[in-house]
């Protein structure tokens, strides 16, 4: 029998939160509304999900010593890794203890390495994905290049968001693409993965819960990277039922090899019917963030209903929706959000301010979201907020 105890209380539940942006706070708010008592972890102080949490710890999550140190304070019900630069071989230590992880320890430690997925999906799972080489010096990059052939995509094998990551269409290009992989890497220079450039025509993300009830499916999301980083998402995504069923399959494969109860952000590219397989999460991903206001349950809602152990018997849908990335550029404590009335004047239409303390360089800030008869009107709907914006920097 599924239950949770008067919070804060030993017969609580207690979530230790391993990341604290955007999403971790969306998560910890939906953890609270379920009266789970959440415990936030991040590098630095005053991060989006601690400003909402009820305690949280200032530590460098990659340090799994310490790691160990704040999970054998707190004895947390569950830890949930909300970023990928994270001690995770740790994690499998403390699931070995009998730390619930979410969704696993094996899918944490697996994610963090595009190596880790990208072998399991292509090798052991024989999905279709784009293909690949890995290379730890220029030498070794050189020959992964040749035999793949340009256009070429270089990414750091730890890294996320873009950071490190280039498309190599020119011989000369080469060396910077290296150059480049050896900057933005969040380990610092190490190994990288070449992919072959693939010409699809949109890519997904498809967001699939593994709970109590089973596996259930979001809509598909639909989105537009910028140098790979989000800024645009949509839902849904229209597809043909060919190429829809395919992505579910590729979906329910990837994320029943990873187990456990969660959320995950299956992301593919489709050509025509064909799907190839990029990459998942298993957590809530940047572009889901659209289903804040396109579902009856966030993919944050969810995540937390799945990894709590209570059921999602399905995923209802509200409405064709859009969101917007608000990135945000300086250097920074004080940032103005203004024009606000003009920009919240359509009905529908919402704004999250994510509330982190400065900026250096461009950073995410918050994100604009709107709903409409189509996705066509949600995106211009969010668009048009977006334009009115006026992002003040002191
Ligand atoms: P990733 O960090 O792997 O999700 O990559 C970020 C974005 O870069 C993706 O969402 C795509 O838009 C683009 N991208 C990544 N890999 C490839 C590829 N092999 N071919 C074409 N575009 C890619």
């Amino acid at each position: 029998m599924a239950k949770i105890g008067s919070v804060g209380t030993s017969v609580g539940r207690k979530a230790l939160l391993l990341g604290s942006g955007e999403l971790g706070k969306e998560v910890a708010i939906e953890l609270q509304r379920l009266g789970v008592e959440v415990v936030a972890c991040d590098k630095y102080a005053g991060a989006p999900a601690m400003q909402v949490a009820h305690r949280s710890y200032v530590f460098d999550m990659l340090d799994g010593e310490k790691l160990r140190e704040i999970v054998h304070i707190e004895k947390p019900d569950h830890i949930i890794p909300e970023i990928e630069a994270i001690a995770t071989p740790m994690l499998v230590e403390l699931e070995k203890e009998g730390y619930n992880v979410t969704p696993t320890a094996r899918a944490a430690f697996l994610t963090m390495n595009r190596e880790g997925i990208r072998r399991l999906a292509a090798e052991e799972l024989g999905l279709p994905t784009s293909p690949y080489r890995f290379a730890s010096n220029y030498d070794e990059f050189k020959a992964a290049i040749e035999e793949i052939g340009l256009p070429v995509v270089v990414k750091p094998v730890m890294s996320s968001s873009g950071h490190g990551q280039s498309t190599v269409r020119k011989a000369e290009d080469i060396e910077g693409a290296w150059r480049e992989a050896q900057e933005g890497g969040r380990a610092g220079a190490g190994r990288v993965i070449v992919e072959g450039f693939v010409d699809f025509d949109y890519e997904i993300t498809l967001l699939t819960v593994r709970s109590v009830s089973g596996t259930v499916f979001c809509p598909p999301i639909g989105h537009i990277q910028v140098n790979g980083d989000y800024r645009y998402s949509w839902q849904p995504q229209a597809m043909t039922p060919a190429a829809l069923a395919k992505a579910q399959e590729v979906a329910a494969a990837i994320t029943g090899a990873l187990g456990g109860y969660g959320i995950f952000g299956v992301e593919l590219f489709i050509k025509g019917d064909e799907v190839i397989f990029s990459e998942v999460s298993p957590r809530p991903h940047d572009t889901g963030m659209v289903t804040m206001i396109s579902q009856e349950l966030s993919e944050f809602a969810l995540h937390a209903r799945a990894l709590l152990g209570l059921p999602v018997p399905e995923v209802r849908f509200l409405a064709p929706s859009a969101s917007r990335a608000i990135v945000v550029e300086g250097d920074t404590k004080e940032v103005i959000f203004g024009n606000l009335e003009e920009v919240l004047a359509a009905p529908a239409t919402q704004l999250r301010i994510f509330g982190k303390p400065e900026v250096k360089g461009h950073r995410r800030m918050g994100v604009i979201l709107a709903s409409d008869e189509t996705v066509e009107a949600a995106r211009a709907k969010a668009e048009k907020a977006y334009e009115a914006l006026e992002v003040t920097v002191k």
